[in-house]
Formats: C-alpha cells, structure tokens, sequence
C-alpha cells in the first residue's frame, strides 16, 4: 500500500504571531504597531549615525553569544563595542557580555519572541553612543518574527551553525533573504555532525545571493580574521 501522502495545509497570515484567520481589526492593529516601529527605528539609525550597528539573529543554540565573546574579545583596543542583548529570561547573556569587556544592556522580553526598536531604543539610553564603535544588537534566538522588525541597524548578520540543517535557509527565507551577511558557526565540528558544506552553501546563495558568507569557529578562532575584516570595512564605509 502506498504511503499517506503528506498532508500540507497553508495557514499563513499576514503578519506576526498566530494563524487565527485575522479580522480587519486584528490586521488594522498590525499595521500600526508595524508603522510606529518603523518610525522608532528610523529615529534609532539616526541616533545611531556615528557607530555600527548589528543586529544578530539566529535559532537558539547557534553560538550568537560566542560569537560575541570572541569577536569582543579580539577588538578589545582597538574598537569599541558595545552589546544590548535580548533573551526571553535572565541576564546570562548580559553578564557573559560584560565579562568578555564590553558595555552590555539586556533586554529580558518575557512573552516576546524577538526585539522591536522601541527596546532598543530604551536600552541605548543606558549607552553612550557618540564614544562607540560598534554596536551589536543580539536578537532573541528566534528564525521567525526578528525578521519582520527593524531595529533601526545597518547591518543584519545572520547566523547558522553546522548542528543545524543545511536547508535552514530554504526553511525561514525571509531571514536570510534580508540579511547582509550569514554565518555559519561551528566549522570546528563540521565534520563530527556530518555537516554537508557545499548544500549549506547553496541554500544560502538561493535564498540570499547578494549575502557575504563567512565560515568560523567562534570557539577555535579559524575563520574569524575575515570577519572582523568585514565589521572594520563596513565601519569605515559608514563613516567616509
Ligand atoms: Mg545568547
Ligand atoms: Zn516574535
């Protein structure tokens, strides 16, 4: 006997969250909240003119703190960076942050599964802006709704590591589609997880052709000299 074929039902709506079907009040209400976050990261990038700003979003598990701790830790006197970091619960984040010498401001959401600009907004006000550098926004860990909100930031990184599916991308497009450049963490296990390397790497180049690509171990530190060489490139593009 054949198999059930699979059973695929499209439940999409517009916007973030649920799959009720939406009322026109449900959608009226999206809209603006999606309108004045736009208008509160517009007044972010303003405020934001001197420094670099990253938004860093990942699944959880991805090694977007480790990530941070090494790329802190390797500017240290040179640039400075700061990080406001956005969890569901607690400030280990945060902490791990300050410990690896950087200013940090975390962000506990609660019930909110990704960062909008106006906690962004709120948390600079603990940073001085005009003395940074850098400043790197980690994002919930979340493929799904960061993408839809804009932090007010000039650059996007996206981050994948070898544990997770090579066809992650294919899976959350619009994440990847819009960010300006992917990572792919954990180079360093590669091989251990049976991670397929070149169908990762067209997965992104599908679904974001015009992304840089960077391959690294957050842990070993092979592969980061070409990332921050992107971080200091951009920055000095910012500020020419
Ligand atoms: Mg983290
Ligand atoms: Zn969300």
């Amino acid at each position: 006997m054949a198999a059930d074929p699979v059973l695929t039902r499209d439940v999409r709506v517009s916007g973030h969250g649920t799959a009720q079907t939406p009322g026109a009040r449900v959608v009226q209400v999206q809209k603006s909240l999606m309108a004045h976050n736009d208008a509160v990261a517009a007044a972010n990038r303003e405020a934001f003119a001197r420094c670099l700003v990253l938004n860093l979003v990942s699944s959880p598990g991805s090694g977007k703190t480790a990530l941070l701790e090494r790329t802190l830790s390797e500017l240290a006197g040179d640039l400075r960076v700061a990080v406001v970091v956005g969890d569901l619960e607690t400030d280990n984040d945060a902490l791990r942050i300050h410990a690896a010498g950087a200013p940090s401001v975390q962000i506990v959401t609660g019930t909110v599964c990704h960062l909008e600009a106006e906690m962004v907004a709120r948390a600079a006000d603990d940073l001085d802006l005009d003395s940074l550098d850098v400043l790197v926004i980690e994002n919930v860990g979340n493929l799904v709704c960061p993408a839809a909100w804009d932090l007010g930031e000039d650059l996007r990184i996206t981050l994948l590591s070898v544990t997770e599916g090579e066809d992650k991308p294919l899976k959350y497009p619009r994440i990847f589609k819009d960010a300006h450049a992917v990572v792919i963490n954990k180079i360093d296990i590669a091989e251990a997880v049976g991670f397929e390397r070149e169908r990762a790497l067209e997965s992104v180049r599908q679904v974001a052709p015009a992304a840089e690509v960077f391959e690294l171990s957050a842990r070993t530190g092979e592969g980061m000299a070409a990332w921050l060489g992107y971080l200091r490139a951009r920055l000095d593009a910012k500020r020419a």
